[in-house]
C-alpha cells in the first residue's frame, strides 16, 4: 500500500539525521531536497559563517602581532580566495551528507516535493507520486523580509557568503544573531559597518550585561549602531556625482531621517518558516500565524502519521536541536525507543568577536521567577590585551539562586566563549552550586579561572528585603 515507510521533505540538518536513524532502524527511506544537501547550516549558515568569521579574525591577529615582537608586511585579503575556500568546504560537507545517505539506505531525490494528501508526497520535478506510511516534513525557514521600498537592493544572509567582492561600506538591518555575526565579521574584513537597530540594544533576549558589553565593544571597533531606528527605504542614488562603485552604492533611509550610503545593505530581520506552497492544507496540518507547523512534545503535527522538526517548526532554530528532533522521531517512530527533546537551558552564542555565551537564565528572568538572586560578575582584561594595550574587557557573570546556591544562568562577552559555554552548560545542568564552582581548582593563566575565584556576589536581588538590591562588591 505504501511506497516507503517514511519520507522526509528537506534535506538539512534535522532531516538528514532523521533519515538516517530511521533507515538504521530498518525503515525504508526516500528524502526530497530541492537545493542542496546540508541545508541552512551546511551550505548558507553555521559553517560558511564560522569560515568568513575565521578569516575576519586574523585582522585582529596581525594587528596584534606586532605587539607580540612579530615584524609583518602589510597584509593583504583577497575576498574571491576565501570566498573559493569556503565553497570548497561545504561542497566537501554536501558529498559527505551525500554519501552518509547513501551508506545507510536512503534514496535522495533532488527535487521539491510537496503534500498531495496526509500520506502522498508529489515529486515536483517529475510529478511523481510517492505513497508514505509517515511523512517528516524539515524544510527549514528562510529569510524574513519586512516590505519597504527598495527592497530588492538589499540582500540576505544567503547572498552574503558569494558576493563578487568585499563590501567597502555594509548597513545592516536588525540587531538579532545575524546582524550582530555579519556586523563583527564585515567589519573585521575592513568595511566600514552601520548597523540600524529597531530596539534600544542589539540582542533582545540576552542578558542586559551582555547586551552592552557587545554594543560598546563594536563602538570601539568602530561599528557604528543607529539605535531606536529602521530602515524605511532603499534607493539607488541617481544623477551627477552619484557615487558609481563596483557594487553599486544604494542610499539608505532611516525613519528617523537618517541617509547613508552603503554598497551593500544586509537585512537580518529574523527567519520565516519555509511552509508556503508546501500543500499542508490538502494535508490537513496546522500551522500558526507565523506559518510554523504546530507539533507536541513529540514533534507530531495534529495529522497523526506527519512529524515536523527543525525551523519549520519554530521551537528553538538552532542546528543541534533541529538534530536532536530529528534523532528522536526517528528513534521514537522507528525504533521502539521513544523518547522528547530537553528543552531546558540549551546553551547558544553569538559568534561576535569577541564571542558570547549563554546558558540558562538572564539575570532579569531569575530575578522574576526567584525571591533572592545572587549576581556575581566580573569585567577584566585578558592577559592578551593588557600586552596590546588593548582597553577591550571580558565579561563574567552568574546568576544564582540565593536560597540554594544553584547556578541559574551563565553569561560571557569573551575571547573563546562558546567553547566555554558548552562545557559550563554540562555543570549548570548538572545542578551545580557556586560553592561547586568555588571549589574547583583555578587553571592558570585563563580567562575562565576567573569562574572559579568570584569570592562573593556583586549584588544580591531580595524580593523580601526593602534595601533590595544590595550591592555586596564591586569588582
Ligand atoms: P534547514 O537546514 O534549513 O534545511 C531545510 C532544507 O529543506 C533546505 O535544504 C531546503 O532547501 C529544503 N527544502 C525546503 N522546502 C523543500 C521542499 N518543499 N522540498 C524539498 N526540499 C525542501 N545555528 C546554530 O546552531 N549555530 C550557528 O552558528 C548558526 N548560524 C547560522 C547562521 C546563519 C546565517 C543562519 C541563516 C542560520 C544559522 N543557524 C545556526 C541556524 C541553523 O542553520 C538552523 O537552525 C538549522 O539549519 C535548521 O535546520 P533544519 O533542518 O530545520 O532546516
Ligand atoms: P533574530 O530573531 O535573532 O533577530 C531578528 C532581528 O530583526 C531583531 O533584532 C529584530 O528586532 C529585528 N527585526 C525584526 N523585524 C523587524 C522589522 N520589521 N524592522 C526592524 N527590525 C526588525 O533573527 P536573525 O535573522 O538574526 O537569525 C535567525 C535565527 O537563526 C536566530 O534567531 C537563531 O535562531 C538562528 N541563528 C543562530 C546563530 C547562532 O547560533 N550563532 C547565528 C545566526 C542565526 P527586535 O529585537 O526588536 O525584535
Amino acid at each position: 500500500m505504501f511506497d516507503v515507510d517514511l519520507f522526509v521533505v528537506g534535506g538539512g540538518s534535522g532531516g538528514i539525521r532523521a533519515a538516517r536513524v530511521a533507515a538504521g532502524h530498518g525503515a525504508t527511506v526516500m528524502l526530497a531536497e530541492e537545493s542542496r544537501l546540508g541545508g541552512t547550516c551546511v551550505i548558507r549558515g553555521c559553517i560558511p559563517k564560522k569560515l568568513f568569521l575565521y578569516a575576519s579574525r586574523f585582522s585582529d591577529s596581525f594587528n596584534d602581532a606586532a605587539e607580540f615582537g612579530w615584524k609583518l608586511s602589510a597584509p593583504r585579503f583577497d575576498w574571491p580566495s576565501l570566498v573559493a575556500a569556503k565553497d570548497r568546504e561545504i561542497g566537501r560537507l554536501e558529498r559527505l551528507y551525500a554519501d552518509g545517505q547513501d551508506r545507510s539506505g536512503v534514496e535522495v531525490v533532488h527535487s521539491r516535493a510537496v503534500l498531495a494528501d496526509a500520506h502522498s508526497v508529489i515529486l515536483v520535478g517529475d510529478g511523481r507520486i510517492v505513497r508514505a506510511r509517515t511523512i517528516l516534513i524539515a524544510t527549514g525557514a528562510r529569510p524574513e523580509l519586512p516590505p519597504f521600498d527598495g527592497m530588492d537592493l538589499g540582500i540576505t544572509s544567503d547572498q552574503a557568503f558569494d558576493l563578487k567582492e568585499l563590501p567597502s561600506r555594509v548597513v545592516i538591518g536588525g540587531a538579532g544573531y545575524i546582524a550582530v555575526e555579519f556586523a563583527g565579521l564585515f567589519a573585521g574584513l575592513g568595511s566600514d559597518v552601520t548597523m540600524v537597530c529597531r530596539g534600544s540594544n542589539v540582542l533582545r533576549g540576552f542578558d542586559e550585561d551582555v547586551r552592552q558589553a557587545v554594543a560598546s565593544s563594536y563602538t570601539n571597533r568602530g561599528i557604528k549602531l543607529m539605535l531606536s531606528d529602521t530602515i524605511r527605504r532603499l534607493d539607488k542614488p541617481t544623477g551627477a556625482g552619484s557615487n558609481t562603485s563596483p557594487g553599486g552604492s544604494i542610499c539608505v533611509t532611516t525613519e528617523q531621517g537618517g541617509r547613508l550610503v552603503a554598497d551593500q545593505v544586509l537585512l537580518a530581520f529574523g527567519r520565516t518558516p519555509n511552509t508556503a506552497g508546501l500543500g499542508l492544507d490538502r494535508a490537513g496540518v496546522k500551522t500558526d500565524a507565523k506559518g510554523a507547523i504546530m507539533v507536541d512534545a513529540s514533534s507530531r503535527t495534529n495529522i497523526p502519521n506527519i512529524y515536523a522538526v527543525g525551523d519549520v517548526s519554530n521551537q528553538v532554530n538552532l542546528t543541534p536541536v533541529a538534530i536532536r528532533e530529528g534523532h528522536a522521531f526517528a528513534d521514537s517512530v522507528f525504533g521502539k525507543n521513544w523518547w522528547q527533546v530537553d528543552y531546558s537551558n540549551i546553551p547558544t552564542t553569538v559568534f561576535s568577536s569577541p564571542e558570547i555565551g549563554s546558558v540558562g537564565l538572564t539575570e532579569l528572568e531569575a530575578r522574576a521567577q526567584y525571591l533572592a538572586v545572587d549576581v556575581y560578575k566580573t569585567r577584566f582584561r585578558p592577559l592578551k590585551a593588557t600586552v596590546k594595550g588593548d582597553c577591550e574587557s571580558s565579561l563574567l557573570k552568574l546568576v544564582v539562586d540565593h536560597e540554594s546556591s544553584r547556578i541559574l544562568g551563565i553569561h560571557i562577552f569573551a575571547e573563546d566563549a562558546s567553547e566555554m559555554i558548552q562545557v559550563l552548560a554540562i555543570a549548570l545542568r548538572s545542578g551545580a552550586t557556586m560553592k561547586d564552582f568555588m571549589s574547583v581548582m583555578a587553571v592558570h593563566p585563563t580567562v575562565g579561572e576567573e569562574l572559579t575565584t568570584m569570592q562573593a556576589p556583586t549584588v544580591r536581588y531580595d524580593r523580601r528585603d526593602i534595601r533590595s538590591p544590595v550591592t555586596i562588591s564591586e569588582n
